[in-house]
């Protein structure tokens, strides 16, 4: 079976965690996470970024230093991940479910508005496939209302916005580095600190609620605990191996890009004749490649595509169940408008297999895709006039 992902290694991640085991600092933020914050700090321009052990991690310091109320609502689409959401609803704060642009899977700027009330604590955006959501307008609105932004960029490393690395355009933005995305370090994540009157709390907040970071700094003679928070900081040997993931970030990109690009010209005739439709990036931004999907007519077809492909060996995957039509997602929070983009893309879309190694095995992945393609048209057919 061709897996839909594999972990890239670049060969260095083991010399390095030997450097930090050498060093005997096991706990967080030793010298490979300095290393790993100056890294992130000159590549987004962001005023400061943290590591964290997860981008989970990272949004909920973002939830805690947003200070959110009980009952107090965060904006945010539905089609993401869970943890866009359980970061605010841990605070007891109500999701509030916007739809998405059609183009580009995005929460949908034009809906921003009507969604914002009296209650509304903030804006929570989130960067689908590692493409920037229509950032200048979102953050002309947010300013309108005296609202932050948090950018969920889980899948934007490397990305951005009219030149602008996407995490660092709101206030605070958290990236991922779950096995999963770009680059990795198994479980990891970071928090950007776009804003600079959050830092020093949220230095704070990811120190169990101390100020152990002064401490070591010679800011402050002992530390003490000041303020809400918890244990977010990976260890030394997390984050050895996450630097020889960043030290390769540009090569990593620009790898994942031409097997974005082999997809997209495969696609593109199959697009024209209306088959599916491909991923839009609009000309302002410029991505990362962290996915490669496809929108099918219907889901009857993508369960038929899905089905094709793995009979072929090639594994492919759908993506996010929308969160406002979850169990959690109805009990926490509630929607703001119509959900009709979200429901009909959730629904059709597939994700084709995009990771470095794959390229020598491209020929037989689109080979698949076609047969997949007309298998679930012609199954989708047959249900239909069976139907009628
Ligand atoms: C992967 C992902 C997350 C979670 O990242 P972790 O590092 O696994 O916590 C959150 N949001 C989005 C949009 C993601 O894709």
């Amino acid at each position: 079976m061709l897996p839909f992902n594999k972990p890239y290694m670049s060969g260095r991640e083991l010399d390095l965690i030997k450097e930090a085991y050498a060093q005997g600092h096991l706990s967080g933020d030793g010298m490979f996470t300095k290393r790993c914050h100056s890294w992130l700090e000159s590549h987004t321009g962001s005023a400061k970024s943290l590591l964290t052990h997860s981008c989970t991690a990272a949004l909920e310091i973002a939830a805690l230093l947003l200070d959110l109320r009980p009952g107090d609502e965060v904006i945010m689409p539905s089609f993401t991940f869970v943890s866009t959401a359980n970061a605010f609803v841990l605070r007891g704060a109500v999701p509030v479910f916007v739809d998405i642009r059609a183009d580009t899977l995005n929460i949908d700027e034009r809906l921003l508005e009507a969604a914002i009330g009296p209650r509304t604590k903030a804006i929570c955006v989130v960067h689908y496939a590692g493409v920037a959501c229509e950032m200048d307008e979102i953050m002309t609105i947010a300013r309108r209302h005296g609202l932050p932004v948090v950018e969920d960029a889980a899948q934007g490393v490397m990305s951005s916005y009219k030149g602008r690395p996407l995490g660092a355009i709101g206030q605070l933005g958290a990236f991922s580095f779950h096995e999963t995305k770009n680059v990795i370090s198994g479980e990891g994540g970071a928090l950007l600190i776009n804003d600079a009157r959050y830092i020093e709390r949220a230095e704070i907040i990811r120190e169990k609620g101390t100020d152990r970071s002064r401490f070591f700094r010679g800011q402050v003679d002992k530390y003490t605990w000041i303020d809400v928070g918890s244990s977010y900081l990976p260890g030394e040997v997390v984050a050895a191996f996450l630097f020889a993931q960043l030290e390769e970030a540009e090569s990593i990109t620009q790898q994942r890009l031409k097997i974005w690009d082999t997809y997209h010209c495969w696609a593109e005739r199959l697009e024209v004749d209306d088959r599916l439709r491909r991923p839009v990036v609009p000309a302002e931004c410029q991505h990362n490649a962290h996915m490669y999907y496809l929108l099918l007519p219907s889901l009857a077809h993508r369960e038929h595509f899905i089905a094709s492909l793995k009979s072929q060996e090639v594994g492919a995957v759908f993506h996010y169940v929308p969160l406002h039509s979850t169990p959690q997602g109805r009990r926490s929070g509630r929607v703001s408008g119509q959900m009709d983009v979200t429901d009909s893309c959730s629904e059709r879309l597939v994700r084709l297999p995009m990771w470095i190694g794959i390229e020598p095995h491209m020929d037989r992945v689109l080979a698949a895709c076609e047969t997949a393609l007309e298998h679930a048209e012609a199954a989708s057919r047959m249900h239909w006039s069976s139907a009628t």
